[in-house]
């Protein structure tokens, strides 16, 4: 199982570091195989402990150059990050990325070998007008991207039940990610107030493969108990 930390804008520098200091510790202690990746705030991508994957939320497609306020290759490169988050709702949805933007970075990083965390959800009103608007949706965010990228994992967040509290069901879960299965082979996440309370019943579900957790997660004791649960 594949279980992320998304901790978006939160957690100052040393906060981060006792966090992942405790999650490493953690693991270690139970000798955990699962696969544990965290996505700290750019400030913290130094914090590096062997046990989990330290990964980037964000950054430019370009070594370096005149991209004022993003970062590239270059700055990933001094802290080893090879591996990144795209297409986050919040990304498309608060900062206007859009689909062709993401197709360029997803090339970009997938040329250079990153693990890439590649995010896809609906809006609720998608959602609520039925499976076959919702799927055709979420079919324009495969637009362009290598589904058969060997280093890809999928992320299915739908967009209304990222920080909200709500989930879809447990049905609704195992149906789209069948769907989503058919598209890609690739290890598929679920993400969208996951949190300790139904982590163990989303890490159940057939072909969740993961959870990307964001809220829930900031709290390394609650992050450690997912990991548990997987
Ligand atoms: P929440 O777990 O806070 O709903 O956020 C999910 C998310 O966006 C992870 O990328």
């Amino acid at each position: 199982m594949i279980i992320a930390a998304n901790l978006k804008t939160n957690l100052t520098r040393k906060e981060t570091k006792k966090y992942i200091n405790e999650v490493d510790a953690y693991i270690t202690s139970c000798n955990s195989s699962q696969e544990v990746l965290v996505f700290p705030a750019m400030s913290s991508l130094d914090t590096y402990k062997s046990s989990v994957v330290v990964g980037a939320q964000n950054a430019y497609p370009t070594d370096n150059g005149a991209f004022t306020g993003e970062i590239g290759l270059t700055h990933l490169n001094e802290f080893d990050i090879k591996t990144i988050l795209i297409g986050h709702s919040e990304r498309r949805h608060i900062l206007g990325e859009t689909q062709e933007e993401l197709v360029k970075k997803f090339n970009y990083f997938k040329e250079l070998g990153f693990k890439i965390v590649y995010c896809v959800g609906e809006p609720l009103e998608k959602r609520e007008a039925g499976k076959d608007v919702m799927m055709e949706y979420i079919s324009t965010q495969y637009e362009g991207i290598d589904t058969q990228y060997e280093n890809l994992i999928i992320a299915y967040e739908p967009v209304w039940a990222i920080g909200t509290g709500l989930t879809p069901t447990l049905d609704d879960i195992k149906d789209i990610h069948k769907e989503l299965k058919d598209k890609s082979s690739a290890p598929l996440l679920y993400g969208g107030s996951v949190k300790v309370a139904n982590a163990k019943e989303v890490l159940s579900i057939e072909n969740v493969d993961g959870v990307l957790v964001g809220s829930a997660a900031l709290c390394a004791e609650d992050f450690c108990k997912m990991i548990e649960f997987a």
